[in-house]
C-alpha cells in the first residue's frame, strides 16, 4: 500500500479541482483495507473511497484519508454456450473492461463504452448510457464492510438499482467498499440500437450489419462528438439527473413549450431531459471566469482551468433555482459533492 501525506487531488478527479487530501492511500487488496479501516494510525481519521474521480466535486480539502481503490483482476468464473460470468476487480478501469469484453465477443456492456471511472463505482449509481444500464448485466458484487472488516456478497435484488441509484448511494452510503463486481455477459448478444443516434452513427461508419465492435465504436464516436473530454476541459459528465415529473405537469409544460422532449417512465410519469431544461433556462454556454456550462451540452458543468469546486457548486445551486422558478421542476445532482 502506498500512503502519501498532504496530496493535491487535482490529478485524481476529472473536474481537475485542486484541493488537498490529508492522506492519499492507494489500496490494492483487502489486507490494505484492514490496515486503513481496522487498525493503526488511520483508525480515527475520516475516510472517503475514490475510484477514478469522475463523479465527484471536491468543494473543500479532505482532512482525512482518501482511499483510492486499485484492486485489480479480471477472470471468468462460470461459462455456458450462451453466457459468461466475469469477475472484475473494483479498481479496473471501466472502459478498458468494456474493450476486454468486446474483444472476446462478450456482449451486454458495449453501449456503456467510454464511460470514465472504475468498475467498482459502476454499481454505485447503476451507470447507464444509450438505452443500457449496468443492472441489465449485473450478477453480484463483493463488498468490504467498513465497521466489521467482513466481506459480504450483494446480489442484484440487494442492490436496489434504480435510475442512477443503488442502495450504496442511499441507506448503505459510506458503509462498504466495493472490491469486486460480477457480471453476466452474452456470447451471442442482441444489440440495443434503439437510442437516438446509434443507428445514425453506424450508418456514418458505413455499417449495415453491425458487429459488437462496430456498436462499441459507434458509441465511442457519438460520445467523442458530444461530450467534452476531461483531459481538455474538467467535468464530471452529467451534473444533474433527468427529473421525473407527473404526466399532468408535463402536459402543461408541453402546451407552453411544444419542443419539450420526454421519455416514458410509467402510466403517470415521464422523464424530461435535464439538459433541455437548463438550456431553456438560458444557461447553455454560460461562463464566469474559470467555470461555466458547456456550450454543446448544458447538462455538463465545466472547469475552464483553476476553478474552485465551491464555485461550481454555487453555479449548480443557481441553475437549480432558475429551473425551479421557470418550470416548477426540481433538479437533483448526479455528481457526489464532497
Ligand atoms: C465525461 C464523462 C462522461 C460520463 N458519462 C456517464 C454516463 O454516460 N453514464 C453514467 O452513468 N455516468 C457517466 N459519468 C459519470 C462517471 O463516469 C460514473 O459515475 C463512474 O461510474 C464513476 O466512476 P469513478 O470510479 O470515477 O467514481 P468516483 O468519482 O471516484 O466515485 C463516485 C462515488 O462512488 C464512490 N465509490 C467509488 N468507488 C467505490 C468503491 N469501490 N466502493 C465504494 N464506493 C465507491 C465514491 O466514494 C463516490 O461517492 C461520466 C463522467 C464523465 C467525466
Amino acid at each position: 500500500m502506498i500512503v502519501q501525506q498532504n496530496v493535491s487531488l487535482k490529478p485524481y478527479n476529472t473536474f481537475g479541482i485542486d484541493e488537498n487530501a490529508g492522506f492519499l492511500a492507494i489500496v490494492d487488496s483487502t489486507d490494505d483495507l484492514d490496515e486503513i479501516f481496522g487498525s493503526g494510525s488511520f483508525r480515527s481519521q475520516r475516510k472517503m473511497i475514490l475510484g477514478g474521480g469522475s463523479n465527484v466535486l471536491f468543494t473543500r480539502g479532505f482532512t482525512g484519508v482518501v482511499v483510492k481503490n486499485e484492486i485489480k483482476g479480471i477472470h471468468i468464473f462460470k461459462e455456458s454456450d450462451a453466457e459468461v460470468f466475469v469477475s472484475v476487480g473494483a479498481g479496473e478501469n471501466w472502459h478498458q473492461f468494456v474493450l476486454w469484453s468486446v474483444e472476446r465477443g462478450f456482449g451486454g456492456v458495449e453501449n456503456l463504452s467510454l464511460i470514465p471511472g472504475t468498475v467498482g463505482a459502476a454499481p454505485m449509481q447503476n451507470i447507464g448510457a444509450y438505452g443500457t444500464e449496468l443492472r441489465e448485466v449485473f450478477h453480484s458484487l463483493e463488498a468490504y464492510e467498513i465497521k466489521s472488516g467482513k466481506l459480504i456478497t450483494f446480489y442484484k435484488e440487494d442492490c436496489r438499482f434504480d435510475y442512477r441509484y443503488s442502495v450504496f448511494k442511499g441507506e448503505l452510503k459510506d458503509q462498504f467498499v466495493i472490491i469486486k463486481v460480477n457480471l453476466r455477459l452474452k456470447k451471442n448478444p442482441e444489440f440495443n440500437l434503439s437510442y437516438k443516434g446509434v443507428q445514425e452513427a453506424l450508418t456514418q461508419m458505413g455499417v449495415s450489419t453491425p458487429t459488437l465492435k462496430n456498436v462499441s465504436q459507434a458509441i465511442i464516436n457519438i460520445r467523442h462528438s458530444k461530450l467534452p473530454d476531461p483531459v481538455d476541459i474538467g467535468n464530471a459528465g452529467s451534473f444533474f439527473k433527468h427529473p421525473v415529473i407527473e404526466k399532468l405537469h408535463f402536459e402543461a409544460l408541453e402546451a407552453q413549450f411544444p419542443d419539450v422532449k420526454s421519455y416514458p417512465v410509467d402510466a403517470d410519469s415521464v422523464k424530461i431531459p435535464a439538459g433541455w431544461l437548463i438550456e431553456r433556462a438560458g444557461w447553455k454556454g454560460y461562463k464566469a471566469g474559470e467555470f461555466g456550462v458547456h456550450d454543446k451540452q448544458a447538462l455538463v458543468l465545466i472547469n475552464l482551468g483553476n476553478a474552485r469546486g465551491r464555485d461550481i457548486f454555487k453555479l449548480s445551486n443557481q441553475i437549480q433555482k432558475s429551473v425551479q422558478q421557470q418550470f416548477g421542476i426540481e433538479l437533483e445532482r448526479e455528481v457526489n459533492v464532497i
